[in-house]
């Protein structure tokens, strides 16, 4: 994930929703890969990250500050509904889940442009005030025009976390 990317300035999601998952994800005897110390017993079938299951929810593994600096002290063996999980705009895309955890923590929800770098912010906005014309910093000859919106940029990775006592994943 990039040092820039909305998400590292953001964790609502790793502190609004139980993660909750199935309990061979985190049994290293099958290959699973999520540190059990860090979960709990959720039933018979399923496992949550700690600290998630509660009124008030906060993955243990989640580190800094919710809406300011936050990373993931477990980024490469998180479970599936953290990989699962869309940021909004994530390919063009709402997520109605990304929404409701930023509002939660009174965070305004992401902008379709949220993802975009600087400079192709700039160019998002020249694309609005002229959709047929978009003038490209990016590009070097003088007479180098495109059409259209900017490009994507590279999907960052997904989560998805159940949502608590509605869980969809419990
Ligand atoms: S997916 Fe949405 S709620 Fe989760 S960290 Fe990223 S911006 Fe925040
Ligand atoms: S495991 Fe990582 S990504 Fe998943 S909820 Fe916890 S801190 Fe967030």
């Amino acid at each position: 994930m990039s040092a820039e990317h909305v998400c590292l300035r953001c964790g609502a999601c790793c502190a609004s929703f139980r993660v909750s998952f199935y309990w061979a994800e985190a049994d290293p005897a099958v290959a699973g890969s999520v540190p059990i110390a860090l979960t709990e017993k959720l039933n018979d079938l399923r496992r949550v990250m700690a600290g998630t299951n509660s009124k008030a929810p906060r993955c243990v593994a989640l580190e800094g500050q919710v809406g300011s600096c936050v990373r993931c002290t477990i980024y490469a063996e998180r479970p599936s509904p953290c990989r699962e999980f869309r940021v909004a705009w994530e390919d063009g895309l709402p997520s109605a889940e990304c929404d409701k955890a930023r509002l939660i923590w009174g965070l305004p929800v992401l902008q379709p442009y949220a993802l975009l770098l600087p400079e192709q912010i700039i160019e998002h906005r020249l694309a609005q005030a002229d959709p047929v014309l978009n003038l490209s910093p990016r590009r070097s000859t003088p007479d180098d025009v495109s059409v259209g919106m900017v490009d994507a940029p590279e999907p960052p990775p997904a989560k998805e976390h159940d949502a608590g006592e509605s869980a969809a994943y419990s």
